[in-house]
Order: structure tokens, then sequence, then C-alpha cells
């Protein structure tokens, strides 16, 4: 989908006076190539675009359908004793709520029981396997069978079924400025937004944003970006638990945290994934910056909700330093444009990624979940009460 630019113009055709007649031509050809195909993918996608009810989580109804289309024909005993060597084993029993003694993350499971706890007295009895580490596990590609597990993100290679991550309420990564770890999305909501209204669009520095470890190399091509344009983009690597030496921070002193409050100073914020889905993609929203979401193959339950060119600007996994760059001067140009796509991706989440809807969501699928259970679930030996 990217159009691709020859390296000249943006090492000489952006200094006026070593730009070659001929190549100003050419530039400012590939430049009009590139703004018609940004507005063609707009107007495709606002023709495409239909709003979804913030009723009810109905936002995110289609992903239960797709996650539990492949077990339309039952979800039997055998199927679910497999998918527990993959995951947690939960069982909600006469509204109670039980899980096996071991946890590998303990606050992840806690995170998860948070809701689990909410909803149980009113869920049928249903046993669960629920996987809390970052990969999904059942890999269509790969043969897996197919068996329910749980999972907080996962590709279309997946089977895994989608539910809201842990560390919507606790235990996501732990990092200086969050040192219990990422958590209570409720009052993120709340001092994002708060941070966002300081800063209002016109006062935002016109530059590219983005402050994390190095999870994934797809994240490299803004780092290096950063340092040949540091007037228009500032990405660092900072530092995480792997963290061994400079190589890990692409040969740079790892930078300072950043918090997410501190990121709605940038207009233009980019989101990337990380060993799976990256959790800074719904905080980012909430600056009314302008998001940058770099690949579509990793997801989290809520993504399919927000629309490229509508809510963010879709960018390539694979773009250029050069097509960055691009990217970013165009919205530069364009600044009415950015703003507005930049609010409507902020009401998206704001309006539909509320605390009610996370446990509106795991509610439906739950309930979705056990009418496919085709066996009475019996409490196990080797649960407990949590
Ligand atoms: N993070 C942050 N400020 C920073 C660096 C990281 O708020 O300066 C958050 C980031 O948004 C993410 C988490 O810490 O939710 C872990 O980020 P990292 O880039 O290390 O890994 P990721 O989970 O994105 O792969």
């Amino acid at each position: 989908l990217l159009l691709s630019f020859s390296k000249c113009n943006i090492e000489t055709c952006t200094s006026e006076s070593s730009c070659s007649k001929a190549n100003k031509n050419k530039y400012s050809k590939e430049i009009n190539e590139w703004t018609s195909y940004i507005i063609n993918e707009i107007k495709v996608a606002t023709t495409q675009y239909k709003p979804c009810s913030s009723d009810n989580c109905s936002c995110h109804s289609q992903v239960i359908i797709n996650d539990l289309a492949p077990f339309q024909s039952g979800i039997n005993k055998d199927m679910v004793d497999k998918a527990i060597n993959k995951g947690t084993k939960y069982q909600i029993i006469d509204g109670k709520l039980y899980r096996q003694k071991e946890c590998h993350f303990p606050a992840r499971c806690a995170g998860i029981e948070h809701y689990l706890k909410l909803l149980s007295p009113k869920l049928p009895n249903m046993e669960l396997s629920i996987n809390t580490r970052d990969w999904p596990q059942v890999n269509r590609q790969w043969g897996h069978k197919n068996i329910p597990v749980f999972s907080f993100s996962k590709t279309k290679d997946y089977d895994d079924i989608m539910y809201p991550a842990w560390s919507f309420w606790e235990g996501g990564p732990a990092i200086s400025l969050y040192p219990t770890g990422i958590g209570r999305w409720d009052q993120h909501r709340i001092s994002i937004t708060k941070a966002a209204d300081k800063v209002p669009w016109e006062e935002k520095k016109t530059q590219a944003f983005f402050r994390g470890s190095r999870t994934s190399e797809e994240r490299d091509a803004l780092i290096l970006l950063s340092r040949s344009h540091p007037d228009l983009v500032d990405a660092k690597y900072t530092k995480n638990q792997a963290w061994k030496s400079d190589a890990d921070t692409l040969y740079a002193e790892p930078a300072k945290e950043v918090s997410f409050e501190d990121h709605c100073k940038y207009k233009y914020l980019f989101n990337y994934r990380g060993v799976s889905a990256s959790f800074r993609f719904k905080h980012l929203f909430l600056c009314k910056s302008l998001i940058f979401h770099v690949g579509n193959d990793w997801l989290e339950f809520f993504y399919p909700s927000l629309k490229p060119w509508i809510h963010y600007v879709p960018i390539n996994p694979k773009a250029t330093q050069e097509e960055i760059l691009h990217y970013v001067n165009y919205f530069k140009d364009n600044d009415d444009l950015a703003q507005s796509i930049a609010n409507q991706g902020f009401q998206q989440i704001w309006d539909n990624l509320r605390d009610k809807d996370v446990k509106c969501y795991w509610k439906k699928l739950l309930k979705q979940y056990a009418k496919l259970v085709q066996y009475d679930v019996v409490k196990s030996g080797d649960v407990i009460r949590v």
C-alpha cells in the first residue's frame, strides 16, 4: 500500500540549495501522489464507516461472534481439559469463583479475577482456561487442535478467544513510573484526559513522540528517524527488565521513562506491537493527539472497533524512515484533518472503552461461551475459592 520514494528526496530536496530543478519536480510529483493516496484512503474509509452504538458494549460484539465461531458445534470436556494445559484453570460454580492453586503470574491473575469475581454471581456454571502469558496458544497454521483457550491478544492465525487484559485492573508491566505495574484503566482515563485538557491541540508540540523499550525491532525506524530529524520526531528507547547493554537501546543511553499524561504534550503519538499487542494503545488515544498505529496483526478485543483513517493513521510496519517522515509531514501540513482524526479516536475510546464496557464484554463473552459447553461442570478437587 505504501508508495515508495527515492532516497534523494528526503536528504537533498528538503534542502532548497542542493535540490536540482529536475529533482524538485520529481519530488513535488511524488508528494502529489502521496497526498492523493492519503486523501483517497480517507475518502474510502469515510464512505464505508458505520459508527457503532455505545449501548451494551455493542461496538465489540462482532469480536465475540468471530472468536467463538470455531466452537459452534460445541465445547466438550476433553477440549477444555486440553485447553487447561495451556492456561490457568478457573471454574464458576453456583455463582462462586474458583481457580487452580498455582498461578504463573499472580498479579495478572488478580487483574483477571477482579472482573470474574464481580460477575460470577450472575453467571452460569462453567470452567475455562485463561492464558496469562503474553503469547496466544492455539495456532491454526501450526496445526494446533481447536481448543478453547482465553488469551488477551492474538493475530488472525490464532483461534484463542480474546478477553480484556488483566491490566485493565492490575498486573501490567512494572516500570519506574508505575512500580506496581500498569493497571486501573478507570483511573488512567481520568488522569490522562485531565492532562490532555491542559494542553489543547494548538499548544501541543508539532512532533511525533514515542517512549518504550525495544520489545520489537519494528520500532527501530522511528528511533533512527528521531536521531536524524530531532525537530520533528522525539522517539527514544527506554530500558526494560531484559536490557543488557546499549545494543538493546540501539547504541544509545536508555532514555528516561515518560508518563502517559506527559505524552499529551505532543501532536503525534506512535503505537507499536511489543511481544504481542502493547498496552499503550488505548492510553494514547486519551491524549486527543493523532495516533499513528504501526502494523495491524496483533489485536486486543477492542482493536476492531477502531477504524484506520477514521480513528488513527495506519502505518505499514515495513515503512522506511522516509515514508514515516512523509506521513508526519502530511499531517503537519493538514493540521485540521490531523486534529479531527485525533478527536474521533479519543471519542471512540472514551465512549466505548469504559470500565463498564470491559465488564460488559467479559459478561457477554462468558455467557456465550457457557452456552456452547456441552457437559455438566463439577467442582474439581484441585481448585481454591477466589
Ligand atoms: N511506558 C510508559 N512510558 C515510558 C515507557 C513505557 O508509559 O516511557 C509504558 C508503555 O506505554 C507500555 C509499558 O510501559 O504500556 C511497557 O512499554 P514497553 O515499550 O517497555 O513494552 P511494550 O509493552 O510496549 O512492548
